[in-house]
């Protein structure tokens, strides 16, 4: 009776994992649809020489984040010179710039691959006329009525950002903070600094300081020490977190000297933004070991675009990709009414279906928090598939990741 019994179960097993094995297959299948890594990476390494020969550098100035900023290509002819560009396209480009500005570092760039139009990469990088489209707002957020200090933005009880600089690697065309990157790269000057941490020091409510931009490795080693001293040496913050998107556009501002500085002043928790499996490269995850080396918690705050990752298996291979480089997916934000970057905008119904697509079918620990920002400065709000379908007083009825629809005991409180 036994033995019928085992193998019942095991005949049981079988099938479930079949059906288990049959999912898994569908998402292999559709990563297929990425270009191919080897392929890919014999193109990044044909686009580097090519970017070293037309801006006449040396693999020595590759290595350097100094020479990838200033080396940063902000022109159409360089621009063309290098991926091959057609007038026209030349010339909606630098329509586009007429109003906004841009610049890419040549590391980031070197991620073009020949498809170059229906690159995520190019398509996150280089201006589109749809950047001209009317609608959308520079400040939904209201981030400017929440700035009680300079540089201060605080929208929560505990905690607060100090905005840095407006400097960044690369422009993301998808900027949510567009309005902050104006004409000109502009540190935030010593004076203001010193009254956002004064701001800090007066008020013993805030446990956790998030110091951004703009992108704040982009500051100078010694400035950055200076803020994270000054952070670490007022008692009641007890956490400080850095916003940065280096190790996706220019892995080679993670320096030893920047290194050695995170070491000083735990705990840091950086946050990045890698939005596309194809930003997760070896020098992304050079950056991000010695980022971890030094003591920091990583995490990743993807933004869901339009035509560059707005497919459940592209998220899903992301946040896989993610966690083999010790990055915890943390948001994914839902890209706001931004003025100039409508076209990156998706439906919420699409990043619900994302979520759906990940939960149960993928580790725990690549589903990041689905975020939607509240217009007015009123915060963040998560939204996740409804897996709570009925609340009674002795049941609850739940639905699976798999849609099976179950009931639990709702034990009343004693
Ligand atoms: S790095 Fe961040 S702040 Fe800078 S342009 Fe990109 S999205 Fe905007």
């Amino acid at each position: 009776m036994r033995e019928t019994g085992n193998k019942y179960n095991l005949y049981q097993s079988i099938l479930r994992s079949n059906e288990l094995k049959e999912d898994a297959l569908t998402f292999l299948e559709a990563v297929k649809n990425l270009p191919d890594r080897a392929t890919v990476h014999e193109q990044t390494a044909a686009r580097k020489n090519k970017i070293l020969e037309v801006l006449g550098g040396t693999e020595e100035d590759w290595s350097d984040w100094k020479w990838q900023l200033k080396s940063r290509i902000k022109d159409s002819n360089i621009l063309a010179s290098i991926i091959g560009l057609s007038d026209l396209e030349r010339k909606r480009i630098d329509k586009v710039s007429q109003h906004y500005r841009w610049a890419i570092s040549p590391y980031y760039l070197s991620l073009v691959d020949d498809d170059y139009e229906n690159s995520p990469i190019y398509r996150q990088a280089v201006p589109d006329l749809k950047e001209l489209d009317p609608g959308g707002s520079m400040d939904p957020m209201s981030e400017a009525l929440t700035s009680p200090a300079p540089c201060v933005t605080r929208r929560y009880p505990d905690r607060m950002i100090i905005n840095v600089t407006n400097q960044c690697a690369m422009y993301c065309r998808h900027c949510q903070r567009r309005r902050n990157i104006g004409e000109i790269d502009q540190h935030a000057c010593m004076e203001d600094i010193k009254m956002a941490l004064d701001y800090v020091a007066q008020h013993k409510e805030i446990r956790d300081v998030l110091v951004t931009g703009g992108d704040a490795l982009l500051l100078s080693n010694q400035m950055l020490k200076f803020i994270l001293a000054e952070l670490h040496s007022i008692p009641h913050v007890e956490i400080k977190r850095i916003g940065t998107r280096t190790p996706v556009t220019m892995p080679q501002r993670i320096t030893p000297g920047v290194v050695d500085i995170i070491r000083q002043y735990p705990p840091i928790f950086i946050n990045t933004q890698f939005n596309h499996p194809l930003e997760v490269t070896q020098e992304a995850k050079l950056a991000c070991d010695r980022l971890i080396d030094a003591g920091a918690v990583l995490g990743n705050q993807a933004v869901l675009l339009r035509g560059i990752n707005d497919k459940p298996f592209i998220i899903r291979k992301l946040c896989q990709e993610l966690l083999k480089i010790r990055v915890r997916p943390y948001y994914i934000f839902h890209a706001k009414s931004v003025r100039g970057t409508g076209h990156f905008q998706t439906s919420v119904e699409q990043g619900m279906r994302i979520m759906e697509s990940l939960r149960g079918h993928t580790s725990g620990l690549a589903i990041p928090t689905y975020i939607v920002n509240a217009p007015g400065g009123l915060g963040k709000i998560p939204l996740s598939p409804n897996y709570l379908l009925r609340m009674k007083n002795d049941e609850v009825v739940l639905r699976t990741w798999e849609g099976k629809i179950v009931k639990v005991e709702n034990r009343p409180i004693l």
